[in-house]
């Protein structure tokens, strides 16, 4: 007899290790396991001599030698969908980041642990049955036909309106009445408010045109990015609601990408409001979820219950099936930029989602980055616009003060000072802009000229009063203000500059009848306390309220009618390309703030550089001449879009180890390219950070393919790098200190 013999084929994962590796690694998926492991899900797998947690990416049948097995399978059910596995990979070769540590990323916190899994709130839901008849206790009675009435009920919801004992429920099971189940409980304390229902509007002209652009994209199913660029006010959030709507018609989903949640609670209510009832679920993922409420979303996301996810940067990866559109509001906004770790770009990994889905991307902005703008000139996005406030509500009037006229040291112009005090004689609200918390920036000596500053950081100490403390803004060291000056013994230690905490006490003395408030990172740590103070701004409880960027956004204060901003200089002044669009992106929005109601609004703008572009521009609520400008500075020094940057920075305990590792490998960077400009090794701005030396090299080419070829030398170069010398790479930076 003849026997064929088997080729011998078994199940190969290539597996994405929850560590610094650049590629993925295969196993071999015993036979034990094959039931079980699905792509998307955790496992054990061994790395060297220890195990490792990773990320089933692809599972292929193959050839097994030389493999070895997965220990464990960590999940009962995929995390994400096989789609997403070329959207990781595609991400981790943009960014020149290891694979695995991006799905990590990617992934809902509480996760990346060793195995231990997320507890889930399970409940008991009971349905009725179809046996007739009653049964013969009165309270058992009670419970079944509350039962019958929705055919199903959890135990929760039942026993608000009944005292049930347990076992009076199982004696209901048994008895056939009723099937006891377990479902997964979502926790999600958002979508427990109320929802108030507000009626739709008929678009405007200008909308119906705009939206006559992208329905079509929509019908088509095709990747189709578009700029939608509008003043606040303008109706960006009705475009977005409106076409959101035709694609939950198409039976697809929607990913709604905010800077911040807890910054935009309007919006997400004007998204309940639209689509409450039932017409669509809506998972909201914010920094106040806790990790088993964020983990019960991103598994409803997982298993399709979910049509629009709205969330903050990370929201980008929310595993959405049938993608048909994804909005970022405020796609100018820097806290899309990841700061640490995989330092991803949300906007541009939107991009690169809808892309790979065949989804309308709408980028939103009143002051879009001048790159977004870019590519919207030059056709690589379609660029839609409103050009005025819904209902011909007028832009405010903004003026420029010009601070080298006003007494030195005086943080409130006349002009200001008096302007604030007509307000307030007419009940109207005020907004005061101060880019800076404390309440002096550094404490200085004024007989010896000392300052005081961080041990860890070489910056200066910001000195907070109220807390009696001297406080490091980027490592957090705290020391005591000192009595006397440690140098000279002298008893003229003076708080230099001005903070919102020094702002406030200011104000108080000048007009002691107003009532004042501060909301910066200080008066918002608390739960809550953000929220609080919106809504006493809304009932009117404020005449002035004092803040830091964190006052220019996402709110709608009807009341508000004057904007101050003690000094435009401060984010002028930053060491970074970029200080000009973030300063006239910042005073357009906090301009924006003034008269969003029935009455006209006014902005003064306190300023030393009266003459700069990016102030008169904010002025005359110009963008296209502040790009036009803008643009042109930014092509005589081929900076982005003309040119593309990578930053790297090279940090450690031991300088000059730091140096030494700086100096070899811009040599070796240089050395194997002629494409690209290695700039550098220089230090930081923050040379000195959290006790570690800091030292950067910037690489500028005019395309992107001669740094990624040049990146590709990358992992061989940093094995050759000195021990305690960490290497950060950092694509499209956006903050360089
Ligand atoms: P943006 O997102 O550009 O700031 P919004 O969509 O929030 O603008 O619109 C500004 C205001 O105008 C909101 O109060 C909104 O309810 C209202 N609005 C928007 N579109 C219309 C419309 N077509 N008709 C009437 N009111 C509208
Ligand atoms: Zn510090």
């Amino acid at each position: 007899m003849w026997i064929p013999t088997l080729m011998s084929t078994s199940l190969i994962a290539t597996v994405a290790v929850a560590a610094p590796i650049d590629k993925t690694l295969s196993y071999l998926v015993p036979d034990s396991l094959r039931e079980t492991a699905r792509v998307g899900m955790r496992l054990q797998v061994p790395l060297g001599r220890r195990r490792a947690v990773g990320y089933l990416m692809t599972l292929t049948e193959g050839d097994p030698a030389g493999l070895k097995p997965v220990a464990e399978v960590l999940d009962a059910a995929p995390l994400f969908s096989a789609e997403m596995v070329p959207f990781f990979t595609r991400a981790a070769e943009y960014y020149c980041h290891p694979i695995g540590e991006v799905v990590r990323t990617a992934l809902p916190a509480g996760l990346s642990g060793r195995g231990e899994g997320v507890s889930i709130l399970r409940e008991k839901v009971y349905a009725a049955t179809d046996l007739a008849g009653e049964p013969t206790g009165a309270l058992q009675k009670e419970v079944l036909a509350l039962v019958r009435e929705p055919g199903r009920l959890a135990l929760s919801e039942l026993r608000q309106s009944v005292a049930v004992p347990y076992g009076a429920l199982r004696r209901l099971v048994e008895l056939g009445y009723l099937v006891e189940t377990e479902e997964e409980r979502l926790r999600d304390p958002f979508l427990a408010l109320p929802v108030t229902v507000d009626a739709v509007p008929e678009p405007t002209a200008e909308q119906a045109a705009v939206l006559g652009e992208i329905e079509p994209a929509l019908a088509s199913r095709v990747f189709a990015p578009f700029l939608l660029h509008g003043v606040t006010g303008s109706g960006k959030t009705e475009v977005y609601l409106k076409a959101i709507e035709t694609v939950l018609e198409q039976g697809r989903r929607a990913l709604v990408l905010v800077p911040e949640i807890a910054l935009t609670p309007q919006l997400v209510a004007r998204f309940r409001s639209r689509f409450a009832g039932g017409r669509a679920t809506i998972a909201v993922l914010h920094s106040g979820l806790s990790d088993g409420e964020r983990y019960d979303a991103w598994r409803a996301i997982a298993r399709g219950e979910v049509e629009i996810v709205i969330g903050a940067r990370s929201a980008v990866f929310a595993p959405l099936a049938d993608l048909g559109i994804v909005v970022v509001d405020e796609e100018h906004e820097a806290s899309y930029k990841q700061g640490e770790g995989f330092r991803y770009h949300a906007r541009d990994l939107a991009l690169l989602r809808a892309q790979m889905a065949g989804a309308v991307v709408l980028l939103g902005s009143a002051t879009p980055a001048v790159t977004t703008f870019y590519r919207a000139q030059s056709g690589q996005t379609g660029l839609l616009s409103l050009s005025g406030r819904v209902l011909e509500r007028p832009l405010p009037q903004v003026e420029l003060v010009d601070l080298t006229a006003s007494p030195f040291g005086e943080y409130l112009s006349e002009q200001l000072a008096e302007s604030m005090r007509e307000n307030l004689e007419r009940g109207e609200q005020s907004l005061l802009l101060l880019n800076r918390r404390g309440f002096a920036p550094y404490l200085l000596c004024s007989d010896c000229g000392t300052t005081f500053r961080c041990p860890n950081c070489e910056i200066t100490l910001t000195y907070h009063q109220e807390r009696r403390q001297l406080r490091c803004h980027y490592c957090d060291f705290i020391q005591a203000p000192p009595e006397l000056c440690p140098k000279c013994q002298g008893g003229n230690v003076l708080p230099e500059g001005v903070g919102t905490e020094r702002l406030e006490v200011e104000l108080a003395e000048r007009f002691p009848d107003a009532r004042i408030a501060r909301m910066d990172r200080d008066t918002t740590a608390r739960k809550g306390a953000h929220q609080q103070l919106m809504e006493r701004m809304s009932r009117r409880e404020i005449d002035i309220l004092v803040g830091t960027q964190m006052i220019a956004k996402g709110h709608d204060f009807h009341g508000v009618t004057l904007v101050g901003v003690i000094n435009a200089d401060s984010t002028l002044n930053f060491p970074d390309f970029r200080s000009a669009e973030r300063t006239f992106s910042l005073l357009t929005q906090v301009a924006g703030r003034a008269g969003r109601g029935e009455l006209t609004g006014r902005v003064l703008i306190q300023t030393y550089s009266p003459e700069h572009y990016a102030l008169t521009c904010a002025a005359q609520h110009d963008y296209q001449e502040f790009y036009q400008q803008e643009v042109a500075f930014r092509e005589v020094l081929d900076y982005p879009p003309f040119g593309h940057l990578v930053n790297l920075v090279l940090s450690g305990n031991d300088g000059k180890k730091v140096a030494g590792a700086a100096e070899f490998l811009a040599e070796a960077l240089q050395g194997a390219t002629g494409e690209v400009d290695v700039l550098g090794p220089a230090p930081c701005p923050l040379a000195k950070l959290r006790g570690k030396t800091r030292v950067q090299i910037l690489l500028k080419a005019p395309t992107r393919m001669p740094l990624r070829r040049l990146l590709m030398h990358l992992p061989q170069l940093q094995k050759k790098i000195t021990a305690g010398v960490g290497l950060t790479v950092d694509v499209d930076p956006v903050d360089m200190l």
